[in-house]
C-alpha cells in the first residue's frame, strides 16, 4: 500500500484520481483549499479509513510523509483562473516549488498536471511534445499558461539539479461528471444551457477546434505515466486526438439532450487558441495508452450527471 498525496484532490480531475487510487488499494492524502473544488466531489470517499482530507493552500509549505505526489492544485477554467490571476500564478509557481521541495526531502516521485495551454495558440498542428508553443506572456490567459510553463521549468530543474523522479503530463481539454456547472468551460456550459433550454453561447464563429478527452481515459493515462520507467520524465501529451469545432460540439450536445435551444454568438475572448489537437504517439509508445471513450459516449455520461445535479 502506497501513501499518495493528491493536491487539488477535491476538484474535477483530482476527485476522479483519488477515487481510482483508493480503488487500487492505496492510502490517499487529499489536499485542497476548496477554491474551485468541493467536499461534495469527494463525499463518497470520506468513509474510507484510507482516505484523508486536508484543507491547505499549496502556496504555503507542507510537511507530510508520502511515497508519491500528484500535483493538480490549480484552477483550470479561464473564468476561475482569471478571477484572481496573481493567485493563479502563485499557485502554479509557489505550489510547484513547495511540492518539489517536499518530493526532494522525501525522495518521492512527483507528477505534474501541466496543460496543452503551454502550446498557446499553436502554429504546429497537431501539437507534439517537442513543439515549444506560442504563448502571449502579457495577456489575460498568461497567468495560467506562463504559470504552468514556469512549473514545468521547475520540475525539469529539480530533476537535473536534485535528481528528482518527475512525470510531467500535458493535459488536453478533459470533460466528464463533476465538472463545475459554472466554471465556464465549453462542455459544461453547453450541457447546462441545453438542459435549461437556454441559448448555447458560441464564442467567435465557433470554427475554433478542441479535442475532448473523457475523464476515465485521462486518469488511466495519469496512473500509467506515474508508474512508468524512472527515465520517462515527459513532457507527455494526454488527450483524445478527435478534433471538433465548437459548432460541432454544440450540435452534438443539442442532439443528445433533445434540446430546442438556439445558438447565441458572443465575442471571442482575447488570445483564444484557434486549434488544438494532441499528438499522442509518445503516450501510445511509452504507456501503451490511448483513449477508448468516444465523444458521444462520454457526453452521454456527462449529460446524465448534470441532469441529476441540476434537479
Ligand atoms: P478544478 O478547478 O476542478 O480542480 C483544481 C483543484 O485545485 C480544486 O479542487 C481547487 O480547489 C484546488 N486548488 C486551487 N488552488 C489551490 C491552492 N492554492 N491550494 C490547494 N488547492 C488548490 O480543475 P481540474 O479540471 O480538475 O484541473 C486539475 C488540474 O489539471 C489543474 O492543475 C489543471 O491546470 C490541469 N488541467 C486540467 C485540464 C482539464 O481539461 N480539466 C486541462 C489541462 C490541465
Ligand atoms: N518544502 C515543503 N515541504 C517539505 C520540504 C520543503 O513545503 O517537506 C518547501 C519549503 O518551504 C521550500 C520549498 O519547499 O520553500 C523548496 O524546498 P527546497 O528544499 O528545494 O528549497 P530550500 O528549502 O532550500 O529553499
Ligand atoms: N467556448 C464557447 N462557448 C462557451 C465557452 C467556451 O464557444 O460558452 C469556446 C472558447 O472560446 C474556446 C473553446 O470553447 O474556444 C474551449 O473553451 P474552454 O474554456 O472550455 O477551454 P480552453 O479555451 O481553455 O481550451
Amino acid at each position: 500500500m502506497k501513501k499518495i498525496l493528491v493536491t487539488g484532490g477535491a476538484g474535477f480531475l483530482g476527485s476522479h484520481l483519488c477515487e481510482r487510487l483508493l480503488k487500487d488499494g492505496n492510502d490517499i492524502l487529499c489536499v485542497d483549499n476548496f477554491f474551485t473544488g468541493s467536499k461534495i466531489n469527494i463525499a463518497h470517499l470520506m468513509a474510507s479509513p484510507y482516505f484523508e482530507l486536508m484543507r491547505h493552500d499549496v502556496t504555503f509549505p507542507l510537511y507530510v510523509e508520502v511515497d508519491q505526489i500528484y500535483n493538480l492544485a490549480c484552477p483550470a477554467s479561464p473564468v476561475h483562473y482569471q478571477f484572481d490571476p496573481v493567485q493563479t500564478t502563485k499557485t502554479s509557481v509557489h505550489g510547484a516549488i513547495n511540492m518539489l521541495g517536499l518530493a526532494k526531502r522525501l525522495k518521492a516521485r512527483i507528477f505534474q498536471a501541466s496543460t496543452s495551454e503551454v502550446y498557446g495558440d499553436p502554429e504546429v498542428h497537431p501539437q507534439p511534445e517537442d513543439y515549444w508553443g506560442r504563448v502571449n506572456p502579457v495577456g489575460i490567459r498568461s497567468c495560467y499558461d506562463e504559470g504552468k510553463r514556469c512549473a514545468e521549468t521547475l520540475f525539469f530543474d529539480y530533476h537535473r539539479q536534485h535528481k528528482l523522479e518527475i512525470k510531467v503530463a500535458r493535459i488536453f481539454n478533459t470533460y466528464g461528471p463533476r465538472m463545475h456547472p459554472n466554471d465556464g468551460r465549453v462542455v459544461s456550459n453547453f450541457i447546462v444551457q441545453a438542459l435549461k433550454g437556454e441559448e448555447l453561447t458560441i464564442f467567435g464563429s465557433g470554427q475554433q477546434t478542441r479535442s475532448f478527452c473523457y475523464v476515465d481515459d485521462l486518469i488511466e493515462g495519469f496512473v500509467r505515466l506515474m508508474n512508468s520507467r524512472a527515465e520517462l520524465t515527459g513532457p507527455l501529451n494526454l488527450g483524445n486526438p478527435g478534433e471538433f469545432t465548437m459548432l460541432e460540439l454544440a450540435e452534438k450536445i443539442m442532439k443528445l439532450t433533445n434540446s430546442k435551444s438556439k445558438l447565441a454568438f458572443k465575442p471571442l475572448p482575447q488570445d483564444d487558441p484557434k486549434q488544438r489537437q494532441p499528438s499522442i504517439n509518445l503516450a501510445k509508445h511509452e504507456l501503451a495508452w490511448e483513449p477508448s471513450v468516444s465523444l458521444e459516449d462520454g457526453l452521454k455520461e456527462t449529460i446524465s450527471y448534470f441532469r441529476n445535479t441540476l434537479r
